[in-house]
């Protein structure tokens, strides 16, 4: 058994600010560990049922070199580096392929707008108001589980903060396993377990979800005829250099798309452009 690991860090355990989760901020490094430590509760739990099984862990935050390889647990590999705009364009999913049996989203939170959302954004906080897919308003859960799909890979388990169950119920088939590692009471607060009791948590509900694929009832994101992937900016400049990338078309003054027949391939036009869309003028230009 192969189990994919999408790894990002505001809905990890105990993250509830962003001096957490930025190099050089003070709780960085307190970040990184709590990070690892929840993927290994998933892996450890999926390793109850399945003793034998492989992962690939994706770190799909920031620079994407968050989580630590030493300590992680010897059954999973690492894809780690940034995602620039020529590599690992899948980003948060970057390694997933047909191989896989399921995917685990650890550390998961809401999307840009989310009221009393923790932390809460679409893929880059300060240029995107919202992200639809075949017109649909989504977040990262349901961008992964599209990019996930087109692989014929289902989501099994989804860990994050508390309000993100609800938007994940409302745009990801059934059939996943939700386990909230906090209670968001705002932005940047939230009623938090201890790590000892959300690693038993998250331990039980990647059992429960290793189990449920076991018995067939889990269920692939997938798309009936072409995808269109719109992105929706704060800023009209981010959208002009966007569209710098053939395939991708301006839709409004602040946001463009992209269509094509698999959600994975999708993504990355829309990501790449979204590499291009923060590219500042040189200042002496502007
Ligand atoms: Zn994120």
């Amino acid at each position: 058994m192969k189990i994919f690991i999408s790894a990002d860090i505001e809905g990890i355990t105990g993250i509830v600010h962003r001096d957490q989760i930025f190099p050089g901020e003070p709780n960085y490094a307190q970040g990184c560990r709590l990070m690892t430590e929840d993927i290994n509760a998933a892996i450890e739990g999926a390793l109850e049922v399945e003793p034998s099984a492989e992962f690939l862990v994706c770190d799909g935050h920031g620079t994407m070199r968050n989580i630590l390889l030493e300590t992680l647990n010897p059954a999973a590999q690492l894809v780690t580096g940034s995602a620039g705009r020529n590599n690992r364009l899948l980003c948060q999913s970057e390694g997933v392929d047909e191989s896989h049996d399921m995917v685990f989203l650890n550390g998961y939170h809401s999307k840009a707008g989310t009221p009393n959302g923790l932390l809460c954004h679409t893929l880059l906080s300060l240029h995107v108001c919202n992200f639809r897919i075949n017109g649909e308003i989504v977040g990262e859960a349901a961008i992964n589980a599209a990019v996930c799909g087109s692989y014929g890979v289902p989501v099994a388990l989804i860990t994050g903060n508390s309000e993100l169950e609800s938007e994940a119920e409302a745009t990801l088939p059934p059939g996943f396993t939700f386990c909230s590692t906090k209670t968001s009471i705002g932005f940047s607060a939230a009623i938090c377990k201890t790590p000892i009791k959300s690693h038993a948590d998250i331990r039980a509900a990647a059992k429960l979800a290793v189990t449920n694929f076991k018995q067939g009832k889990l269920s692939t994101l997938a798309y009936d005829g072409p995808v269109t992937m719109e992105v929706e900016s704060y800023k009209r400049e981010f959208a002009d250099n966007a569209c710098v990338v053939p395939g991708v078309e301006k839709t409004g003054e602040r946001s463009f798309s992209a269509t094509h027949n698999s959600a994975a391939e999708c993504f990355m036009l829309i990501w790449r452009a979204m590499t291009y869309g923060m590219e500042e003028t040189p200042w002496m230009l502007r």
